[in-house]
């Protein structure tokens, strides 16, 4: 048995000196000292007593070394577990206690997890950019480890938890099939090569920067520009270096909220990719407006990888996430898994090689989603084109239901993101006495209007009744997380008091 993850990913670049990751200080880690590094990394490992199976929990700032541990892991057959960056000492404690890691992975400076590691009798080690920490240290003084811990395509690579966008996160126990098979089909979709060079601003904790973005790069031989975050000032100057850039949408309106962004500056680029949150359709089109090429959009989650694209030739159709990635089905079900016909709304279900084992330590949750057939209910919502062009229409658990009847967020916020003044919006069921949720719509107005809510109000007379706000709210600015997603549980809670 060998490890095909190992194989297809990282073995071929062992001792090249090709361009691997380019720093922000001018310095470029070549594949095979990025390599030689992982491998003292394994060493350094398994001298803190990880081996095969066990999950190590990595709590660590955007950093080369943190990759590094990646690949460590996938050598050493070791389950890599990273975590949001911004979770408190609390949430760290449960995502340790939750998964049994063997060992904390953090930043030298992080307080109160010697506590946490002591309550789950894990060991902790430390690691920073720069080569601090006590991690790196021991990899500093390691052999690097020239063993490949055999491993099969079924078997544990990674367990990366859920965005907790509609609750609690959940770890999703990704195998090296789904992580594999999902890099192959997305480089081919996209034509990624050896001569690519690709923007990276994004985490490293999530399934976008580390598993989108980072396995399409190794596979294909590439280098990334590697960002410590998103800045669009960073990424409009390294535009004439790259290739290409995967990001979530902010990244997009924020780079059009600059003067700087022209189609001169994005001239050298071939591909913009979006995901992890919708890309409003208006931005799409700002972007094609601005610099001449439409932005290329694309569907998936962190239990599924990716499953949907817009193509790299043909049709990008804005507001669609285009149709399945070969070797991925998607049907848009009623609630028992049957298929609709096309052009209803419905879940979307997906099945195919990327598919997840199950939710770690969460049988009765797996059951629940992962039918006995292989497909796994998404929880999103969506409508299939008669020509197979997926939209996305919003999550079920967003679904608003007003006096009986249903209301899609997402229509709502089309019709309000299309009026003057309307900078874009996010709509809510809030708890009302009569119509046991009423829709609630919050607006954040564009610069320099102030528009009042009767007006707005009049500007939706084409949508049903029962679809229009009962209220109209204001706001600076809609709460997200760091991977652009607006917080809808954040803004029910902050006006659950509106009709009580
Ligand atoms: P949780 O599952 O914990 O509630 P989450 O679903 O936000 O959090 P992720 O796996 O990071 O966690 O995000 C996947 C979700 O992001 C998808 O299910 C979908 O709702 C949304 N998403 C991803 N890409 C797109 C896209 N292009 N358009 C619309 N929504 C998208
Ligand atoms: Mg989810």
């Amino acid at each position: 048995m060998g490890n095909p993850l190992w194989e297809a990913l990282f073995a071929p670049h062992e001792g090249a000196g090709t361009p691997f990751l380019h720093l922000p200080d001018g310095a470029v880690l070549t594949h095979g000292a990025f390599l030689d590094r992982a491998a003292r990394m394994a060493t350094a490992l398994r001298q803190a007593g990880a081996g095969p199976g066990d999950r190590i929990a990595v709590q660590v700032e955007k950093c080369p070394d943190m990759l590094a541990v990646y690949a460590a892991c996938v050598k050493a057959g070791i389950v890599f577990l990273p975590q949001n960056t911004a979770y408190t000492p609390a949430e760290v404690d449960y995502f340790v206690g939750d998964s049994g890691a063997r060992l904390l992975l953090a930043d030298p400076a992080a307080e109160g997890l010697a506590a946490v590691v002591e309550r789950h009798g894990a060991a902790l080690m430390t690691l920073a950019g720069g080569g601090a920490g006590s991690l790196a240290a021991a990899a500093d003084g390691a052999a690097p480890m020239a063993r490949v811990e055999a491993a099969g395509e079924d078997d544990l690579a990674a367990i990366l938890y859920t965005s907790g966008t509609t609750g609690r996160s959940k770890g999703a126990m990704l195998s090296q099939r789904n992580l594999l098979s999902n890099a192959q089909a997305l480089a081919t979709a996209w034509g990624f090569t050896a001569d690519d060079v690709l923007i990276h601003a994004l985490p490293i904790f999530h399934t976008h920067g580390l598993f989108v973005a980072t396995n399409i790069s190794l596979l294909a031989g590439g280098a990334m520009i590697f960002l410590p975050k998103f800045d669009a000032d960073a990424v409009i100057d390294a535009l004439p270096r790259a290739t290409s850039m995967m990001g979530v949408p902010t990244f997009y309106t924020r780079l059009l909220a600059s003067e700087r962004f022209t189609r001169e500056a994005a001239a050298h680029m071939r591909l913009f990719v979006s995901g992890s949150a919708p890309l409003l359709a208006e931005t799409h089109r700002a972007f094609e407006a601005r610099t001449g090429s439409r932005i290329l959009e694309r569907y998936g989650m962190t239990e599924t990888n990716m499953n949907t694209s817009n193509p790299l030739v043909g049709e990008r159709r804005a507001g669609t996430v285009g149709p399945a990635l070969p070797g991925v089905e998607v049907k848009v079900c009623d609630g028992e898994g049957r298929e609709l016909p096309r052009g209803e709304i419905g879940t979307v279900e997906v099945r195919g090689p990327n598919v997840f084992l199950g939710y770690w330590q969460m049988p009765e949750k797996t059951a629940e989603e992962l039918r006995p057939s292989g497909f796994f209910n998404t929880g999103d919502l969506g409508v299939m084109a008669q020509d197979g062009y997926l939209t996305i229409v919003g999550r079920a658990k967003d679904l608003v239901i007003s006096g009986g009847l249903n209301v899609y967020p997402k229509e709502v916020e089309d019709a309000l993101d299309a009026l003057p003044g309307v900078e874009e919006s996010a709509v809510i069921g809030v708890p009302h006495p009569d119509l046991g949720e009423a829709v609630v719509a919050v607006v954040v107005p564009e610069a320099g209007y102030a528009p009042d809510e009767a007006g707005l109000l009049a500007g939706l007379a084409d949508l049903a009744g029962f679809k229009r706000p009962k209220r109209i709210v204001l706001v600076g600015e809609l709460p997200r997380n760091t991977m652009g997603k607006v917080q809808k549980a954040a803004l029910r809670a902050a006006h659950a008091g509106l009709f009580g």
